[in-house]
């Protein structure tokens, strides 16, 4: 097993400042001397970069995974910064084509204001970039879909030597390159599909948990996009359903501008789980500032209400919180199973309980690499956030340590661009087309330019 340190590694706040070290969002982690990094301009000059380049390449987006994917492993490596390559490329009727760089707030924006949206729901921030995103297979919730990686109908990447490929979907290597962790090579641009946007109508509710596995299947297959926020502690569920929008409901909507519905009668069935939740995360970050932003993530379920909105203003709302988080998939058929082992697991040994476990399920995804991949998945997430000095709650690590070992057992494949013990899984075991992953890789980067010392541990 990986040590608690390396894996949930303390903020460095005495760093942060200093110009001369990049960090990763959570500021976990060192990537690089502030000189490795290259932002390059445009594709050509990326391709001469590339093709130049005698150490080893890693390429960022946002910066939200942690570090260790990130982090460049000796003197004379080179991290890729692509914040310069953003902006819409190309339209079609059913696709629009961005810069690998774009933050996915622009991408959703562009959308909306062309009347479109994906088939994928978004996670909840909009922070992270397109490329980022698609090659760790971010993803929302619903059954009707799956990662943003499943959007894309064509990825363009730069090779080892520098060259462009445009792979699409019928090209034998698109199920690698949908999801490949920044190992194949460099992406500069994706083509997603679209679909005309639709409003959606979310109904939260409040309930027990004593039929959480059955009541959960039911949910995903009765709704478009389902979401369950599960506290254990209290036995108690929260969800948010949401359908299309019926022509009364969409008037309202239009009646408020266009922007999210919040109806008026308020719901007080969370509060006091969520007062004895922010008495735990009080507890065990010791912030003191009530409107802390860790706290508002769980304030926002007190006095909750049905709202109305475009995909977007519905279920991308999340509060970007320094912290760790896990989130484990296990195929739908094992649902049921893995509830009822979490639930006896909790009942035995009482575990510390620093947030509710996030529970978001998808359709298969076709990226050789998905947690979800070959069919529908539900994702486990756990998340606890960092205390004011930078440390995390030793209760709170060790229940997340004891949840993925669980999941772990279980067969659970980890999210990529969140924190896992890359010692508890049999990687060749869990993913079928792994090797076949690694033979693209070879065919697009024969040298290992684009590894690091982490993804060379991975995929060894
Ligand atoms: C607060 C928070 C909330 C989150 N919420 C969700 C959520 O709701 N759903 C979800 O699924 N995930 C979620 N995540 C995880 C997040 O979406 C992933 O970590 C994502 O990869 C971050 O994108 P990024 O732009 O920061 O990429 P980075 O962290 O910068 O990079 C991630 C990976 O992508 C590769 N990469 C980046 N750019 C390129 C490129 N141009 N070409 C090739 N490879 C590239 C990198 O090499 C690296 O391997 C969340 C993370 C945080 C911190």
């Amino acid at each position: 097993m990986t040590t608690i340190q390396a894996l949930f590694p303390p903020r460095l706040p005495q760093q942060t400042s200093d110009e001369n070290i990049v960090v990763n969002w959570a500021k976990n982690a060192t990537l690089a001397p502030a000189q490795a990094v290259a932002t390059p301009e445009n594709e050509a000059q990326l391709q001469q970069m590339i093709a130049a380049a005698t150490g080893r390449i890693r390429v960022m987006g946002s910066r939200m995974s942690p570090g260790r994917m990130l982090k460049l492993s000796e003197p004379g490596d080179t991290l890729i910064d692509l914040s310069r390559l953003r902006g819409v490329l190309a339209v079609t009727d059913e696709s629009v084509t961005f810069a690998a760089g774009t933050v996915l707030h622009e991408v959703f924006e562009t959308l909306t204001s062309m009347n479109r949206m994906l088939h994928a729901s978004p996670g909840v921030i909009d922070s992270q970039t397109l490329a980022g995103a698609v090659s760790t297979g971010t993803h929302g919730q619903g059954m009707g879909q799956s990662s943003l990686a499943d959007e894309a109908l064509a990825i363009r990447l730069i090779d080892a030597h520098g060259e462009a490929h445009d792979i699409e979907r019928d090209d034998p290597a698109f199920d690698a390159a949908q999801q490949a962790l920044g190992t194949l090579g460099v992406i500069t641009a994706v083509t997603l599909r679209t679909r005309p946007s639709t409003i959606y109508t979310c109904f939260k509710s409040a309930g027990s948990a004593d039929n959480l596995a059955e009541d959960l299947i039911d949910w995903n297959e009765e709704w478009t996009f389902s979401k369950a926020w599960w506290f254990p502690d209290e036995n108690k569920v929260h969800t948010w359903n949401a359908r299309e929008a019926t022509a009364e409901e969409q008037a309202l909507w239009r009646d408020n501008h266009g922007e999210l519905v919040e109806m008026e009668e308020t719901d007080e069935q969370m509060n006091a789980t969520v007062d004895k939740t922010l008495a735990q995360m009080r507890d065990d970050t010791r912030i003191v500032d009530e409107n802390g932003k860790p706290f508002r993530t769980v304030t926002r379920f007190k006095d909750f209400t049905d709202v109305i909105g475009d995909i977007y203003q519905v279920f991308c709302r999340g509060i970007a919180t320094p912290q760790i988080n896990i989130e484990i998939g296990i195929p739908m058929s094992r649902v049921a199973a893995v509830i009822a082992r979490m639930k006896a697991w909790h009942s035995e040994s009482q575990p510390h309980m620093h947030y509710p476990i996030i529970l978001r399920c998808t359709g298969a995804s076709s990226a050789w690499l998905s947690p979800a991949g070959g069919e529908p998945t539900c994702f486990f997430g756990f998340v606890v956030y960092y205390a004011e000095d930078g440390s995390l709650s030793e209760e709170g690590t060790a229940f997340l340590r004891a949840a993925e070992q669980l999941l772990a057992e279980e067969g659970g494949r980890p999210h990529w661009g969140k924190y896992f013990d890359p010692s508890l899984y049999n990687w060749p075991a869990l993913y079928p087309q792994f090797e076949a992953f690694k033979a693209v890789r070879r065919r697009f980067d024969p040298d290992g330019k684009f590894m690091n010392r982490f993804m060379a541990e991975v995929l060894s």
